[in-house]
């Protein structure tokens, strides 16, 4: 079933994906700015969501400044600190105790827990939870700490599952490939928070204060970015800057409420929107 694309006129907060909609490796995507403008002349929201858990915001800002994309740290919800604030929320439930926190990653998801109120540790006896994302430096003996850390009842949180991430060497091991030693060594299956799972768009629809369908998701990939937004009842734009392509998007079941070619398209699309 297709939604009436005047309902798009409603839509209040955008959230694009990264990597295949606002660049691509270091370089831009053309547009980024003329959407941002679009959307602040329409008084409407946005936030940047990516499922990379390695920056903290500022280290995301300092990035896309060097790509002349000058945004506020405020703009950018990366899976580290959804997974932290998930974490804050789920807080004083029955089975959520607050407690310390051992973590297999990097600063980005260490500062985000901290900013949250956790505090962190290396003793895999203490930690009442085990929060695990990518990690570029990881050690031996840092994966025997989590593992032990899971087996004796820390509750085992994935940052994002993507098995593999792009790079100019090739297709790298990703958080994914990470959750799954630990799980195999400790027998227990993660809760993930990253797309397209729905922890990540609830809290980003947290931060920008919208409702599911006040909300439009923009992506490049389908079965991240647009598969986990659909059954949340977000609007969802594929874009064809990035990984899949129309032919993917068409196929699709169900099919994104928008297919548009590039950024300039988006803003075109949504116009037509705001205008009927
Ligand atoms: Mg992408």
């Amino acid at each position: 079933m297709t939604r009436d694309l005047a309902g798009l006129r409603s839509v209040r907060g955008v959230l694009f994906d990264m990597d295949g909609v606002i660049y691509v490796g270091t370089k831009p995507l053309a547009g980024v700015q003329q959407a941002i403008d679009y959307l602040a002349e329409t008084g409407r929201k946005f936030l940047f969501v990516t499922n990379n858990a390695s920056k903290t915001p500022e280290q995301f800002v300092k990035r896309l400044a060097e790509m002349d994309i000058h945004i506020q740290p405020d703009q950018v919800l990366g899976s580290a600190e959804a997974t932290a604030s998930w974490l804050a929320s789920q807080m004083g439930q029955p089975g959520w105790p607050r407690g310390p926190v051992i973590v297999m990653g990097q600063d980005g998801l260490k500062v985000a827990l901290q900013k949250n109120g956790f505090e962190l540790t290396t003793d895999p006896d203490a930690a009442t939870y085990a929060v695990a994302g990518i990690n570029f430096h990881l050690t031996y003996d840092e994966l025997a700490n989590v593992t032990l850390a899971i087996r004796r009842g820390a509750k085992f949180i994935g940052t994002n599952s993507d098995a593999t991430f792009p790079s100019e060497r090739g297709f790298l091991p990703g958080a994914g490939s990470i959750l799954a030693l630990l799980s195999t060594a400790s027998g227990q299956q993660p809760q993930v928070i990253g797309k397209p799972n729905r922890g990540m768009y609830e809290q980003a629809m947290a931060r920008l204060n919208v409702t599911p369908d006040q909300t439009l998701m923009v992506g490049d990939r389908y079965d991240t970015d647009i598969s986990g937004a659909i059954p949340l009842g977000l609007w969802t734009a594929g874009i064809l800057t990035g990984i899949s392509t129309r032919n993917d998007f068409e196929q699709a079941s169900p099919r994104p409420d928008l297919i548009v070619n590039d950024l300039p398209d988006l803003v075109a699309q949504l116009r037509q929107a705001d205008n009927r």
